[in-house]
């Protein structure tokens, strides 16, 4: 097999060697059918049982009770920004959004034109170094929206925040599948798929059933998420690929042993980066609250900036890939999703203190 680098893409970002080996086997005849999966049609036998068994394992690995539908949209966690408000809120209703960086003001911003949009806790006077210990919940809300995991500031809830008989819905795109979960305390959660999942373009919804019916505003069937759950997902043409992938990557995740398993890696992983960060005297920082700080997305930087194209060479050079910072706020990010092992985290790692200790 080649030697890939290691990969610390935010998104998209790494997958699992063992999906993409398996995809590459398939990719001419899968299943027997003499075709990809990308080429045969999404209401066949064989793509619905594919399908079928996708759903069923996922709702096994992070078991999703009865009373919650799963679906495999499209658009991007960003057009649910906007269609979660269409479909949860009526015309005239509030929403109640925790607002902890980028992707949450974005969340907010894309929401206005459909729900009046409340700010029930915002960290951005601390600079989005933390997420809030208190939530105002308006009992009145539609909704209660946060972002469990801001992939770009790098801080995470490691607590799901109460909000009452308020539906609580999670963008999960960045931390979806990355530990147990009870899916019982949300109303709905979604996420876009390319971080733990498997390729772009494909959206994973989680919504409680009693949520469907809620607002009746006029609103073309494609928006409208009761009607993908009348019609499974198959209203118009999945992303027929994201789906086989992410079946694939759900496999691969019960292999691994589950839930339990990947979230005690991810735990040891963050823990590792972070300590090597802390313990470099300075060289490295990382500014977010310690008990706020991401497991999947660890922003760093070097105490000298101008070091920073050199970093981002020597590290490339050394097979560590993507480390650069996203450009709303330079340094570094490591992303070390589900699929990045501890032996990535390690070669980062060690990485760092050569290159400390040669610019120190
Ligand atoms: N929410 C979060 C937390 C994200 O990390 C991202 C993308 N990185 C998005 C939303 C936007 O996702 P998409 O590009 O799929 O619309």
């Amino acid at each position: 097999d080649p030697v890939r680098p290691w990969n610390f893409s935010a998104g998209p970002a790494v997958l699992a060697p063992e999906v993409l080996a398996q995809a590459q086997r398939e990719l001419l005849d899968w299943r027997g059918t003499g075709a990809s999966v990308m080429e045969v049609s999404h209401r066949g036998r064989d793509f619905m049982d594919m399908a079928e068994e996708a759903e069923q394992d996922l709702r096994t690995l992070m078991g999703i009770p009865d009373r919650y539908a799963v679906l495999f949209l499209q658009g991007g966690a960003t057009q649910h920004f906007a269609q979660l408000a269409m479909n949860l809120a009526a015309p005239g209703d509030s929403a109640d959004y925790v607002v902890t960086g980028h992707w949450s003001q974005k969340a907010v911003r894309e929401a206005e034109p459909y729900v009046r949009t409340r700010v029930a806790a915002s960290t951005e006077a601390d600079g989005f170094r933390r997420v809030p210990s208190v939530i105002d919940v308006d009992p009145g809300a539609a909704y209660l929206h946060y972002t469990p995991n801001e992939t770009i500031h790098g801080t995470e809830f490691h607590r799901i925040p109460e909000s009452g008989d308020v539906p609580l819905v999670a963008d999960m795109s960045s931390d979806i599948l990355s530990r147990p979960l009870d899916v019982s305390r949300f109303g709905m959660i979604y996420a876009g798929a390319q971080k733990n999942i498997g390729p772009s373009g494909l959206v994973l919804l989680i919504i409680r059933e009693d949520l469907l019916q809620r607002t009746g505003r006029p609103m073309a069937d494609i928006f409208r998420y009761a009607r993908h759950v009348e019609r499974d997902s198959m209203l118009n043409t999945p992303n027929t690929w994201g789906w086989y992938l992410a079946g694939l990557t759900f496999k691969w995740i019960a292999a691994q042993g589950g839930l339990d398993v990947i979230g005690e890696r991810n735990r040891a992983k963050a823990e590792a980066l972070y300590a090597a960060i802390d313990g470099s005297g300075g060289f490295y920082r990382n500014d977010i609250d310690p008990d706020s700080r991401s497991r999947m997305n660890v922003p760093f930087r070097l105490h000298d900036e101008a070091l920073n194209t050199l970093f981002l060479e020597e590290s490339s050079q050394a097979g560590l890939l993507a480390l650069k910072g996203h450009r709303a706020l330079g340094g570094m990010r490591a992303s070390i999703y589900n699929a990045m092992p501890m032996a990535g985290v390690k070669a980062l790692i060690q990485f760092m203190r050569d290159f400390a200790q040669r610019h120190g």
